[in-house]
């Protein structure tokens, strides 16, 4: 793969299903060979205009409940019957390739199924345990540049005498987007440590992914308010910082997802006596 860089992409969101995983309506049939037949259509999926395979969760069956009915197939881009859209204008993180892909009557080899028929859901949904610290990190990295942005122009930029970092109102919100960074950081390292360990971490990295999301949110906002008016040109950096920030608490998952991911381990830690902080 280093040789010959593949890429693949993550195909679950559709125009009707987001949040809603369960919702999505691509569906795939078995034919009688073994191989499948698979149409719908996809939303949203990052580095599609690049990507060599396709990771495609879709619904196999349209009785069972949502542990069963959904199959995760690796597709093949080249396969007839793939048509990918053009790359979305997004608000921020522009050099990601995100698109629309729909697939009409793609032929899937038995071999392609992953893992096994109606195991899609869980495989979908597992996987974010190993991306959610990934795409918290990413957050923490915003924020820590937007802080290192705004602190060194606090430094130098001058009002009423003295380095505006010399009036508390503006080393405060520095200090908190310190406190938010280390806090986010150590979570994404608590969360990864668990997964790399064997631990299950599902509940640590929403909390990693929420709470990194947040903080490069809070953290790019303040940025631009330490900048004033710079801070809202192109010529300085954190307004892209701004725009940027914004998906993370979008995509893998919402922050509203993640909490109620986080409450619902509440309840059922409370429910079974367990500790729900895994004895920190
Ligand atoms: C740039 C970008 C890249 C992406 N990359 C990929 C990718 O590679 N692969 C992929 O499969 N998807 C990808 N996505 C899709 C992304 O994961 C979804 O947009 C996200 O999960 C939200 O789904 P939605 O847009 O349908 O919003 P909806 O699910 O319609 O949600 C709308 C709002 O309602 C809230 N909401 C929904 N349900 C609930 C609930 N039960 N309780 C509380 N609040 C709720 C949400 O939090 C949100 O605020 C990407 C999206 C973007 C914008």
């Amino acid at each position: 793969m280093t040789e010959a860089p593949l890429v693949a992409s993550y195909g679950v969101t559709e125009p009707g299903a987001g949040s809603d995983v369960a919702g999505l309506s691509t569906s795939a049939v078995k034919k009688s060979d073994g191989s499948w037949v698979l149409n719908g259509q996809k939303m949203w999926i990052t580095n599609s205009g690049h990507a060599n395979w396709f990771f495609v969760l879709a619904r196999t069956d349209a009785n069972a409940n949502t542990g069963k009915a959904f199959t995760g197939f690796i597709v093949d881009a080249d396969t007839p019957g793939i048509t990918v859209g053009r790359k979305e204008i997004n608000m921020g993180q522009r050099a990601s390739d995100t698109r629309g892909v729909t697939f009409e009557d793609v032929v899937i080899p038995a071999e392609n199924v992953l893992g096994s028929e109606g195991q899609g859901f869980k495989i979908a949904m597992n996987a974010f345990d190993i991306t959610r610290p990934l795409v918290a990190s990413g957050a923490v990295g915003l924020a820590r540049r937007a802080m290192e942005e705004a602190t060194r122009y606090a430094l130098e930029r001058k009002t009423m005498g003295k380095p505006i970092f010399n009036h508390q109102a503006v080393s405060f919100m520095l200090a908190d987007m310190a406190i938010g960074i280390e806090s986010a950081r150590m979570m994404v390292y608590r969360s990864a440590f668990m997964r790399d360990n064997g631990e299950k971490n599902t509940w640590h990295a929403s909390i990693a992914k929420a709470l990194a999301g947040d903080v490069a949110n809070k953290c790019a906002a303040d940025a631009v308010q330490i900048f004033g008016g710079n801070g809202f040109n192109t010529e300085y950096p954190v307004e892209k910082l701004m725009r940027d920030a914004k998906i993370f608490q979008i995509y893998e998952g919402t922050a509203q997802i993640q909490r109620l991911i986080i409450s619902r381990g509440l309840a059922d830690a409370a429910k079974s006596g367990a500790d729900a902080l895994g004895g920190f």
